[in-house]
């Protein structure tokens, strides 16, 4: 499917977000941190768009941005073509609901004082989804749905293992029926085997309730798996977007090889191939490197590069739905070409 046959659900347009940065004994302004620089992209009904980059790299901030735990310092956001507004949750009145998220750390975003039923009621209490006679059926319904006994109902978050309650996490994303769920690391913490379960559950609920994902994740494998699309986030902006395969078996921008370079691959014969080893750390956001961000860690960087902003745009030699922010992406994808051959 192309991307003109689909819906468009949320629309990110110039989304950016400053962190002031405070110094002194009278703390002042001294500076600010970019944690998202002008970020653009469309999510299409019922897809998953992965989320990738290094620590720092703003992932986290644009997932806020979204659900409306912090306001952008500029830009917009669309959802199903209405400007979604850009205040707090309960500002957003319904809007609120069509848009959740599940976290990485379910120690801090489960209350350890409630009942897993209290927990999983009290929003749809809130909003009027449910009457306090028809709210232990729901409840129940949503554990099923997550692949837990209604007897987790009565239990406190603290007597379910990190994948189960990962599972609570998502059983109360759920019980809002939302639109769009933002997925914030989710399997960061867990065991391999557990991650998989998880993974599995998401994509299952996904074709049951056409939910439509943003899967925020550092690892390539773990996002591949579950994505149709994936951006690559560096240092607050989108340097490359593309369907998940593309991006894994074409990366056109450096930073991406080194990224696809870094996962781990199953296939012996593709174990001996030439890689991108990244070098030194992501650059201090709060005075970027000029130019082209990636510049100083960049095998391929030349002039141009520290001095002109490369925008994201499709290159010649891939389908429109591949965008890349480098000045010489179509260089070296052609010199990867010949030495394939
Ligand atoms: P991780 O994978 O480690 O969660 P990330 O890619 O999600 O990283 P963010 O958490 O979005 O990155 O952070 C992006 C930048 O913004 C970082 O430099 C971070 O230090 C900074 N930042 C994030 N939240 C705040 C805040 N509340 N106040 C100040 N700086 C912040
Ligand atoms: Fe590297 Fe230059 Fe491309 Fe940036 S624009 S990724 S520095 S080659």
């Amino acid at each position: 499917m192309n991307d003109t046959s689909r819906t468009i659900l949320l629309q990110a347009n110039g989304l950016c977000k400053d962190y002031p940065v405070r110094q002194g004994i009278i703390p002042h302004t001294v500076g600010s941190i970019k944690a998202v620089e002008d970020v653009n992209f469309a999510l299409y009904k019922g897809e998953t768009l992965g989320l990738v980059g290094e620590s720092g790299s703003g992932k986290s901030t644009v997932g806020r941005l979204l659900v409306g735990l912090e306001a952008p310092t500029a830009g917009q956001v669309l959802l199903n073509g209405q400007p979604l507004g850009l205040q707090r949750p309960r500002g957003r009145g319904n809007q609120g609901t069509r848009l959740q998220m599940v976290f990485q750390d379910t120690f801090s975003s489960l209350n350890p004082r409630k009942r897993v039923g209290d927990i999983l009621t009290a929003p749809m209490r809130y909003h009027r989804l449910v009457t306090p006679k028809t709210a232990w059926r729901e409840a129940c319904r949503l554990l099923e749905m997550v692949g837990l006994p209604a007897a987790a109902y009565e239990r406190y978050p603290h007597e379910f293992s990190g994948g189960q309650r990962q599972r609570i996490g998502l059983a109360r994303a759920l019980s809002l029926k939302p639109e769009l769920i933002i997925c914030d690391e989710p399997v960061s913490a867990l065991d391999v085997s557990i991650q998989a379960q998880i993974l599995n559950l998401i994509r299952d609920l996904q074709q049951e309730m056409g939910l439509t994902y943003l899967f925020i994740g550092h690892g390539l494998a773990a996002v591949h798996y579950v994505s149709h699309r994936i951006a690559v986030m560096y240092l607050g902006r989108i340097v490359e977007i593309a369907p998940a395969q593309a991006l894994f078996t074409m990366p056109a921008h450096p930073y991406t090889k080194a990224l696809c370079d870094a996962a781990p691959v199953a296939d012996p014969a593709l174990r001996g191939r030439e890689r991108t080893v990244l070098a030194g750390e992501i650059p201090s956001s709060i005075q970027p490197p000029t130019g082209c961000q990636f510049h100083p860690r960049c095998p391929h960087a030349q002039a141009l590069c520290a001095r002109v902003q490369p925008q994201l745009l499709p290159c010649a030699s891939l389908p429109p739905d591949h965008l890349t922010a480098c000045h010489f992406a179509e260089a070296l994808l052609g010199k990867g070409r010949e030495d394939a051959v």
